[in-house]
């Protein structure tokens, strides 16, 4: 897919060094895929630094941030309380192997937003505390299979690095290399928002089912929400078969609404995953229910889990002050007006420039695909006008803003955003739809 860029894009010269040395030692120059710009073209910016709602590159270029480091910056870049909290606790050590209070404090106002959330366990990142919700739910059912959906991401856990194998309601296959096709046959993949799929393979295998896992509202194909009934329909049906539903809430938590996507439906999932913004910026992921599915988890239980960095103490303080931030309701009310304010203007633009379009929106995060069709699932999010995306992307870059490098990702705005920069992106907007 990689474009071949007009000349006419801006040059970054001291980007462009950087990662030519990045590439000699750094598998793809980076160290997650999606930073190397492979799906638009060009190559990557390196950030200097950022404050508030901006990032600054080692070019000394200034962009208006709607990345955030893909969600977890709800409160902008390096906010006083995160960085005076940081620096607080880096005076006293950064990891002890022991318990902390820091942890206790970081659960209960958590369980503040999610009270689904009994007891929960934190791990490193949202990867692990998926592959860890799978285990557990495994040990809890005695049952091997795990349904997932198209589109929807989860980390790169064996188990969901798997795509539908051909026909309905077949067993997976593996989506990358190294993946064993025996871990792959034991994953279901279906269409996201496919009732009668569902409905389907609960009746064909549903004593099998150890987990259904989902996006309650879908992120990593752009936002894409479920239809009504859809998730419904998984709670009955997991329900009636003594199967677990699990909620990946890592994008939507404290996103879509304080409470995550659960809060907004009324469905209570038997366990939540979480990560990104729990985190505020570092790394921490966690996975929670009742007490009593948590009960088997080590070492109240059988079930195996551990992490030498687990519950770091930086992370807690980072996650702490940033979730005690949000339990003010102003701070809420600003990242959504200032998130409506933007969306609302995109809308008007595109309609002024007659440009087919589809926008998702749920509190501070949304996702525009350049297509007049609804999108409901990974089919429809593949009709998008990619060649537009690619252009939009470069140019909008050219005028200041940063979004991410793909066509399919959500884009987020955080409490540091305001209307000035609003308006300077909607302006930067009319100009590089073209
Ligand atoms: C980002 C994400 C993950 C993976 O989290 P990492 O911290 O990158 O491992 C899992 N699930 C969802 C829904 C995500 O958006």
């Amino acid at each position: 897919m990689q474009t071949v860029l007009n000349d006419h894009f801006l040059s970054r010269p001291v980007s462009d060094e950087l990662f030519d040395q990045a590439k000699q030692v750094l598998v793809g120059g980076v160290n997650s895929p999606v930073r190397a710009f492979k799906s638009v073209g060009g190559s990557p910016v390196f950030i200097k630094e950022a404050h508030g709602p901006i990032i600054t590159s080692e070019d000394e270029m200034s962009y208006i941030d709607y990345v955030l480091s893909y969600g977890p910056l709800i409160l902008g870049h390096s906010h006083p309380l995160v960085t005076e909290a940081l620096n607080n606790q880096i005076l006293k050590g950064t990891s002890y192997g022991a318990p902390t209070k820091l942890e206790t404090e970081l659960a209960y106002l958590i369980q503040s937003f999610f009270p689904s959330i009994e007891k929960v366990r934190f791990v490193n990142s949202g990867t692990e505390a998926v592959m860890s919700a799978i285990r557990l739910a495994r040990g809890v059912t005695g049952r091997d299979i795990i349904v997932k959906f198209n589109g929807c991401y989860h980390g790169h856990v064996d188990s969901l690095l798997v795509s539908a194998g051909s026909g309905n309601l077949t067993l997976g296959v593996p989506d990358s290399q190294g993946v064993l096709t025996e871990i792959a046959d034991k994953t279901v993949v279906i269409n996201y928002n496919d009732i009668d799929a569902i409905e389907q393979l609960f009746n064909k295998m549903g004593d099998s089912i150890a987990a259904v896992i989902v996006e309650p509202i879908c992120g990593n194909m752009g936002v894409v929400p479920p239809l009504p009934g859809f998730l419904e329909s998984l709670q009955s049906n997991c329900k009636q078969y003594d199967s677990l539903l699990i909620f990946d809430e890592v994008m939507t938590g404290f996103r879509v609404s304080p409470g995550g996507a659960q809060s907004l439906y009324g469905i209570k999932p038997d366990l939540t995953i979480l990560g990104k913004v729990i985190g505020g910026g570092l790394p921490c992921g966690a996975y929670g229910g009742s007490k009593k599915l948590m009960a088997y988890v080590s070492p109240e239980g059988p079930v195996y889990q551990a992490g030498t960095l687990s519950g770091n103490p930086l992370a807690m303080v980072a996650g702490i002050t940033t979730l005690n931030k949000l339990k003010d309701k102003s701070v809420y009310s600003h990242i959504n007006d200032m998130s409506l304010m933007l969306v609302n203007g995109l809308k008007d633009i595109l309609e002024k420039k007659s440009i087919p379009y589809c926008i998702h929106h749920f509190g501070s995060m949304f996702s525009l695909f350049f297509t007049g069709k609804q999108v409901t699932n990974l089919a429809d999010v593949k009709l998008v006008d990619t060649t537009l995306f690619n252009r939009f992307f470069h140019l909008l870059l050219d005028n200041g803003v940063y979004i991410a490098p793909s066509a399919f990702e959500a884009s987020f705005v955080s409490f540091a955003h305001q209307k000035e920069h609003v308006q300077q992106t909607l302006n930067a907007v009319d100009k590089s739809l073209v």
